[in-house]
């Protein structure tokens, strides 16, 4: 039986001890895809204010960052979020499994999308928590620059640091579908860029993207696997309520993944992995009155239990 590589497995060997990732939602980041600069309504599949005209009325007076911004009034506010939400996690997770290393995760939205003056502060803000050993920031492939990539890597030398990157798929067709409002070109160019810097990539791929088949769902893995990625995320394309998604399935334009087709998948892409690149999520789903479809993508917590027992017949220990 072979152990697949977990990121918690890649953290233990590298830092000798568990190494938990605490999640950052910082208010005022959001994304070139939604504000308009790249296009307006975001990924299909993304819910945000720019599709949703109820959200949109609430968020309409906030201020949201952009690289050219030329302040910040919410930076107080938000390095008071990087230390709110740190502690609360972290404490949380020190007092129930008894982790003291951290990395801080900077989820939402686009977090290299901002004035680097203020990316500096907030991501040095994290790195001064206590336990923080490294960030991994989120982010798309059109929103990094030389100078940013520069900037993390000089912080590379004394910290972990992780760049993770929306890949979805390697197929312009569908990311034209999904509005993703860049081209697959632009992901293997950053991401190439961020790994000759000796940055550690994570790539996030989509399984069920429209009118994808089998065969070019594992390309996208395939490849990028030979971009360099260091850790993989797969995650199956669910549909929330108020989403261009949404519509393409109630006007049956869009049909969800099979729950088996899923597994399946994720099986195969497993066997493609070499022993050094890490897995961190293979699941996704929501269990509120958001989900449209597909129902499966209800229970994580079920979703594993069938993906780890398809890895074991396959040989795999999850
Ligand atoms: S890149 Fe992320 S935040 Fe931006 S529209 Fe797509 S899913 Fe939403």
């Amino acid at each position: 039986m072979k152990r697949v590589y977990t990121i918690g497995r890649y953290f233990r060997k590298r830092f000798g001890e568990r190494v938990y990732k605490v999640p950052l939602s910082i208010a005022g980041f959001t994304c070139p895809n939604i504000d308009g600069t790249v296009a307006k309504g975001g990924c299909t599949f993304c819910l945000n204010e720019s599709f949703s005209p109820n959200l949109a009325q609430k968020t309409s007076k906030k201020f949201y960052l952009r690289p050219d911004s030329v302040e910040n009034p919410l930076l107080q506010k938000q390095i008071e979020q990087v230390r709110l939400q740190y502690a609360a996690t972290a404490e949380r997770l020190t007092g129930k499994y008894g982790v003291r290393k951290f990395l801080a995760y900077f989820q939402s939205f686009t977090n290299t999308y901002a004035p680097l003056d203020t990316l500096k502060v907030l991501y040095e803000e994290a790195l001064a928590q206590p336990g923080c050993v490294g960030l991994s920031i989120g982010t798309r492939s059109d929103s990094v620059t030389e100078e940013i990539l520069d900037y993390l890597a000089d912080l590379s030398q004394r910290y972990e640091i992780w760049v993770e990157y929306g890949i979805q798929s390697v197929y312009d067709e569908t990311l034209d579908k999904i509005n993703r409002g860049h081209d697959s070109a632009n992901v293997r160019e950053w991401i190439e860029k961020t790994k000759a810097r000796g940055l550690k990539v994570c790539g996030h791929v989509i399984f069920g993207l429209p009118d994808e088949s089998d065969a070019m769902m594992l390309e996208t893995v395939r490849r990028s696997l030979a971009w360099g990625i260091d850790s993989i995320k797969i995650h199956p394309l669910y549909v929330v309520k108020n989403t261009a998604l949404a519509v393409d399935l109630q006007k049956g334009r869009f049909a969800p993944i099979g729950e088996e087709r899923y597994i399946r998948l994720v099986v195969e892409a497993i066997k493609m992995l070499p022993d050094r690149v890490s897995v961190q999520r293979l699941s996704a789903g929501i269990n509120d009155a958001t989900l449209l479809a597909p129902q499966w993508c209800r229970c994580k917590h079920e979703q594993m239990r069938k993906i780890r027992a398809a890895l074991k017949e396959a040989g795999y220990l999850y």
